[in-house]
């Protein structure tokens, strides 16, 4: 699947010291320091395209491009893979609603946060993939796990068996029966008669009426949810037999804690026998005006629709920032108001002749995101330096800011 627009982050470790990152594990509850590596493998679950891009997303999205973005100026490299769910129930379920043809409502959907992301100068992944284009690597799995005794038919459906996995569980850290309540809300079926243990998922299913499939091994049909990114994951990362987790940093919303990664780390376990990640890392829900952000309440604030208004998109990525990533965060239009202001005097301060001294806050940012991304102490930063400039403040660096600006915070002022 074709991607977006490049973005390219210089190496820094040249005239940076770069402390060890830490950032917070899920399933360990503790900020960890993530391994000094050549290179890192992160994998972000995306979209399934029937509703893009809304402020959920662009803050999912754009915690990861902050971590994306440390470790490419800390001189690693990054292998950054992220899905895009083309076929699942909620697109056929919308496309049915609106009366349109689900790939045509996808692809539509897919362009649209194409564009978000270049806007917010979200750098793009490696491999962007597709769950239909991953179809072989589906395949390839179940096959794999069937040989491991953990794959069962109900009809022509094929189900992942959770049982025998002892470590299922410790991402969320739920018990079975708050398990089983997640699993229903989330799309899972744990009624359903002939299951072994009502969390299995679905991991191939047969073609529906009216419904589209494609050919495989395992019948006529589509691939399920928590299989697509378990099998791209563990060919795009390409995992390093050598090192004891399969990747770095699996991430995405904390709404997939459970059953999404839980599931995808027991399909990786076993496959591989392996572990997943060494952190799991999930970004707090956008609610607003006090209330939770979904699309079954019907007030989901959509980028594309902030950026047709004529908001400035460096004042959405610079509201989302304001907030640490794991906090649960209400979107307001005063929260809208006060980034634009600020992203604008930052901009009037960015093309002034003579700044604030730089060299401080320069090794306040890089530390502040060294610590499990605390962007809130940046913005303050960066906020309080922007008053010292506009204060009359001189002495500063500005390619020295700038390049931080640019390659740290995504925020490119020339
Ligand atoms: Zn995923």
């Amino acid at each position: 699947m074709k991607a977006w627009s490049p973005v390219s982050v210089d190496d820094l470790s040249a005239s940076i010291v770069f402390p060890q990152f830490r950032l917070t594990d899920t399933a360990s509850s503790n900020k960890k320091f993530l391994s000094k590596k050549q290179i890192y493998r992160m994998y972000v679950c995306g979209i399934t395209p029937y509703d893009a891009t809304h402020l959920g997303h662009a803050a999912t999205y754009l915690s990861f491009d902050l971590i994306h973005r440390l470790l490419l100026a800390s001189g690693a490299a990054v292998n950054y893979v992220q899905n895009i769910t083309d076929i699942d129930e909620p697109l056929l379920e919308r496309a049915v609603r609106d009366g349109v043809k689900w790939d045509e409502l996808a692809a539509d959907q897919i362009e649209l946060f194409r564009h978000d992301m270049e806007a917010l100068n979200v750098i793009p992944p490696t491999s962007y993939m597709g769950a239909i284009e991953s179809i072989p690597l589906v395949t390839q799995a179940i096959d794999d796990m069937t040989r491991s005794k953990r794959t069962y038919q109900i009809e022509n459906d094929w189900y992942f068996s959770v049982n025998h996995d002892g470590k299922f569980g410790s991402i969320s850290h739920l018990s079975h029966s708050e398990m089983v309540e997640l699993f229903s809300q989330r799309g899972g079926d744990p009624t359903l008669s002939g299951k072994k243990d009502a969390l299995d998922c679905l991991i191939w299913m047969q073609q529906r009426p009216n419904e589209p499939g494609w050919p495989s091994a395992h019948g006529f049909g589509r691939p399920g949810w928590h299989i697509e990114c378990t099998a791209i994951a563990m060919k795009y990362l390409q995992p390093d037999s050598n090192e004891e987790t399969l990747i770095d940093i699996q991430g995405g919303g904390s709404d997939l804690i459970f059953p999404h990664h839980e599931m995808c780390a027991s399909q990786a376990r076993a496959i591989s026998g392996k572990e997943l990640a060494s952190h799991y890392v999930h970004a707090g829900m956008i609610g607003l005006d006090g209330e939770k952000m979904s699309k079954s309440k019907g007030n989901l604030v959509f980028v594309s629709a902030l950026l047709a208004s004529g908001v400035d998109p460096f004042a959405i990525r610079w509201s989302l920032m304001r907030d640490h990533y794991r906090t649960e965060r209400m979107w307001t239009n005063e929260r809208l108001i006060q980034a634009t202001e600020e992203v604008r005097r930052l901009r009037q301060v960015m093309s002034s002749k003579t700044i604030a001294p730089t060299d401080a806050l320069a090794v306040s940012i890089v530390e502040f995101l060294a610590n499990d991304l605390d962007t809130s102490s940046v913005v303050k930063a960066v906020n309080n330096w922007v008053d010292a400039t506009l204060n009359g403040g001189t002495g500063g660096d500005i390619k020295q800011i700038s390049s931080i600006m640019e390659n740290l915070l995504g925020f490119a002022f020339t």
